[in-house]
C-alpha cells in the first residue's frame, strides 16, 4: 500500500450501543487532514469488548472495543487529532517495560513504611537512575495506623460460632480486651447525614440509645460511627453492602487528613472499627433483627507516629516553573491496581520526558507513602515542607490512582480542576475516543494541593465500567480493592497504556510553547458556584461583585505569573474553608465548601440550637474569607 492504512471509526451520539451508524475517517500518512467519509453499518451485529473493533489512529491501537461514551460526530474536524510530534512521542512509551515494572511493584507487600515499600522505592530508583534521571529519597513524620489479626465470635439461639473479620485503621487496640456485646442493626438513615452539621454539635438528638451495644451498619461514613460512638455503642462492624466477593476490603474510617491541626486531632475513631463482607454481614444482619445476637471482638491495632518515605525525581526545565505528579507507592497488600499500576506509569512518563530534548517547565515526580495507612501523609506533608516553592511555582498537580484495572474502560470521568478541563477533556478525546464529563469537586486521591491553590490535571482516569463483572456489586471499586487478591494479573496493559498515553498527552501540552492555563473557566466556575449560594440565608452580592469586576480585568490576560496568582485565589475560594498554609479536613464535598456546607445543613433543617448557631456564624465568617481573597485579587 502506498500510504499508512489509518482509520478510525467515530460513532453517532445517538447510536444506542447493539446498532450503529458510524463515520469512517481516514488519513493519508503524510498529513493531518482528516478526508471523512461517512458509511452506515445499520446491518452490523452488537458491539461490545472483544468484538474485533480496533480503532487505530497513527499506528496506535487507542480503544478496543466501544463503551458506553463515545466520540460525537460534531468534533470540530481535525482538533482532537494527535500531531506527528505527539504521535511519535507517544509511541516511545514502552509497554512491555511497564508491565515488567508492574512486576516488580507488585511483588512487595508495601504497607506505608514497610521494607516492601523501601524495596519498590529502591526499584524505581534504580530504573530512573539508570536512565540518568536523579532521584532523592527523603523521609517524613506522619501519624500512621496499622492492623493485625482480628477475630469475631457469636452466640445467637444458643449457638456459639465465630465468621472472618478485620480491623480497620485507627481502631483502638482490641486484643488484649476485647469488646463484648448485644449486637443491633442500625440502618444508615438512622445516623446524621455525612454533613458538617454534625460537627457543629457533636450530641447526638438520639441520646445514649446504643449504650454498650455493637453496632452493624452497611454504611462507613465518618460521621455515623462517631454517632454511634456518641450514642453509647462498643464497636461499630461495617458490613460490606455491594458484591458478593468473600475477601474483607480493608480501610480507616476518620475525617482527619494527612498533616493534622490539633483540633483534627477529635477526628479519629474512638470505638474499634471492624468490617466483614456482605454474605456475612447478612447474616448478622438478620440474626439481630431476628432475636439475640452477641458478639465478641478481638483486633490488634496500632496507631503511632512514624518516619514515611518520599521518592522524588525531578526534570529540570527551562524555567523554574514545574509541574508536580503524582503516585502512591503504599498499599494494603501487594496493591498491584492499587497502586502498583500508578506508580510503574508515573515511572514510564518520568523516562519518556527525561528524552523530551525542550522543557520550558520542569517535573516533579512523587511516589508517596502514607496514603493507605495515614489518610494522604506523603502529599500532605509535601503542601507542608514546600509550602513557598509549590505556591510560587507549580503549574499544577498530576496524581495517578488505580489505573489500568481490567475492565476499566470507561474515562468518561475527567477529573480536573477546571482551568484544565479543557485540556484533559481533549486528551481523554484524542487518546481513547471517549467524550468525558467533569467531575465535581474531589476531596479524596491525594488532592493536598488545593490550600496552596494549586489545580489539578487529571486526578484519576479509567474507571470501571458500570456493570463490569469486575466490580464489587454496584461499588465504584473492583472486587478486589484493598485486599490481599490485589494481585498482578488484575490489570489490562491496553487499558494501562491507554492511561499512559493520556497523561502523557496531557502533560505533554502543558509543555508546549505558549500553553497558559484556562484561567477564564476557573472564574466562571467561582462566579457560578457563588451565584447558586448566593441568597440562600446570605447575601453574596458585595463579594460577587468584587470577584465580577476582577473577572473583567484579570482573565485571561497577563503571563503564566500573574495567572498563577489569580488562580491560587480561585482555588482556594472554590475549593477549600482554611487558610492557604493549613490542610482542609474532609468533612463533605462541594465547591465553596465552607458556605455551600453550613447552608446545606442550615436549609435542611433537624438541628439544634446549637448547631445552628455554630453554622450560622461560620457562613458569615466564610463570606468575610471570601471577601479576602476577592479583595487580594483586586490588589492584582
Ligand atoms: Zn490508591
Amino acid at each position: 500500500m502506498g500510504r499508512r492504512s489509518c482509520w478510525i471509526l467515530v460513532l453517532c451520539r445517538s447510536c444506542d450501543a447493539g446498532r450503529f451508524c458510524a463515520t469512517i475517517w481516514t488519513e493519508k500518512q503524510s498529513c493531518s487532514r482528516v478526508r471523512r467519509g461517512r458509511k452506515h453499518l445499520e446491518n452490523s451485529g452488537p458491539l461490545g469488548k472483544g468484538r474485533g473493533l480496533l480503532l487505530v489512529q497513527g499506528g496506535i491501537p487507542f480503544r478496543r472495543g466501544v463503551g458506553r461514551n463515545i466520540v460525537a460526530e460534531d468534533n470540530p474536524g481535525g482538533t482532537t487529532m494527535l500531531n506527528g510530534a505527539e504521535r511519535e512521542f507517544l509511541a516511545g512509551l514502552d509497554a512491555g517495560a511497564v508491565e515488567r515494572d508492574l512486576e516488580e511493584i507488585s511483588r512487595y507487600e508495601r504497607p506505608s513504611g514497610s521494607p516492601g515499600e523501601a524495596e519498590a522505592h529502591a526499584y524505581v530508583a534504580g530504573r530512573l537512575e539508570a536512565h540518568g534521571v536523579d532521584t532523592v529519597r527523603t523521609a517524613f513524620p506522619a501519624w500512621t495506623f496499622a492492623f493485625g489479626e482480628a477475630r469475631m465470635r457469636f452466640w445467637a439461639g444458643g449457638r456459639e460460632d465465630s465468621l472472618p473479620a478485620k480491623i480497620w485503621g485507627y481502631s483502638p487496640d482490641a486484643w488484649e480486651e476485647p469488646v463484648r456485646g448485644r449486637a443491633v442493626f442500625v440502618s444508615p438513615d438512622r445516623f446524621p447525614p455525612d454533613s458538617i452539621a454534625w460537627f457543629a454539635d457533636r450530641t447526638s438528638p438520639s441520646g445514649r440509645d446504643l449504650e454498650g451495644r455493637i453496632v452493624l451498619s452497611t454504611t462507613r461514613s465518618a460521621v455515623a460511627i462517631r454517632d454511634a460512638c456518641a450514642r453509647g455503642a462498643l464497636a461499630y462492624v461495617f458490613c460490606w453492602p455491594y458484591g458478593d466477593e468473600t475477601v474483607i476490603h480493608e480501610s480507616a474510617v476518620c475525617a482527619g487528613w494527612g498533616a493534622a491541626l490539633p483540633e483534627d486531632v477529635e477526628l479519629y475513631p474512638r470505638i474499634p472499627v471492624f468490617a466483614v463482607d456482605r454474605p456475612t454481614g447478612e447474616r448478622l444482619i438478620a440474626l439481630a433483627e431476628g432475636g439475640s445476637l452477641d458478639i465478641e471482638l478481638r483486633g490488634r491495632s496500632r496507631s503511632e507516629v512514624k518516619a514515611l518515605p518520599l521518592l522524588e525525581a525531578f526534570l529540570p526545565g527551562d524555567s523554574p516553573y514545574f509541574i508536580l505528579l503524582g503516585a502512591h507507592m503504599d498499599a494494603k497488600h501487594h496493591g498491584a491496581t492499587d497502586n502498583g499500576t500508578g506508580c510503574a506509569l508515573m515511572l514510564a512518563l518520568a523516562l519518556r520526558f527525561a528524552r523530551l530534548k525542550k522543557r520550558p517547565f520542569g517535573l516533579r515526580f512523587c511516589w508517596w507513602s502514607g496514603h493507605e495507612f495515614s489518610k494522604y501523609a506523603g502529599s500532605s506533608n509535601y503542601a507542608l515542607e514546600r509550602f513557598d516553592e509549590l505556591n510560587e511555582h507549580c503549574l499544577c498537580y498530576v496524581n495517578a490512582d488505580v489505573p489500568g484495572s481490567k475492565g476499566a474502560d470507561d474515562f468518561s470521568q475527567v477529573a480536573a480542576t477546571p482551568d484544565f478541563m479543557a485540556l484533559a477533556r481533549r486528551a481523554v478525546r484524542d487518546v481513547t475516543g471517549q467524550d468525558g464529563e467533569h467531575v465535581g469537586p474531589v476531596n479524596s486521591y491525594d488532592q493536598s494541593f488545593y490550600n496552596i491553590g494549586v489545580s489539578s490535571c487529571f486526578i484519576w482516569s479509567s474507571q470501571l465500567v458500570p456493570g463490569s463483572p469486575h466490580g464489587s456489586g454496584a461499588g465504584a471499586m473492583p472486587w478486589w480493592w484493598h485486599t490481599e487478591e490485589d494481585t498482578f494479573g488484575k490489570h489490562d496493559m491496553e487499558v494501562l497504556m491507554q492511561d499512559c498515553r493520556l497523561y502523557a498527552l496531557g502533560t505533554l501540552r502543558i509543555l508546549e510553547p505558549g500553553w497558559l492555563p484556562d484561567d477564564g473557566a476557573l472564574w466562571d466556575r467561582l462566579i457560578g458556584e457563588l451565584e447558586k449560594l448566593d441568597g440562600r440565608g446570605i447575601t453574596l452580592r458585595p463579594v460577587l461583585d468584587v470577584f465580577r469586576r476582577n473577572r473583567g480585568r484579570l482573565a485571561g490576560k497577563g503571563g503564566l505569573k500573574e495567572r498563577l496568582r489569580a488562580i491560587r485565589r480561585l482555588n482556594q475560594a472554590l475549593y477549600c474553608q482554611r487558610a492557604p498554609y493549613f490542610q482542609d479536613f474532609r468533612m463533605g464535598d462541594g465547591y465553596v465548601p465552607g458556605l455551600s456546607l453550613p447552608l446545606a445543613a442550615l436549609a435542611g433543617g433537624g438541628l439544634t440550637d446549637k448547631a445552628r448557631f455554630v453554622l450560622d456564624r461560620y457562613a458569615v465568617a466564610q463570606r468575610n474569607r471570601l471577601m479576602v481573597l476577592a479583595k487580594e485579587l483586586e490588589s492584582l
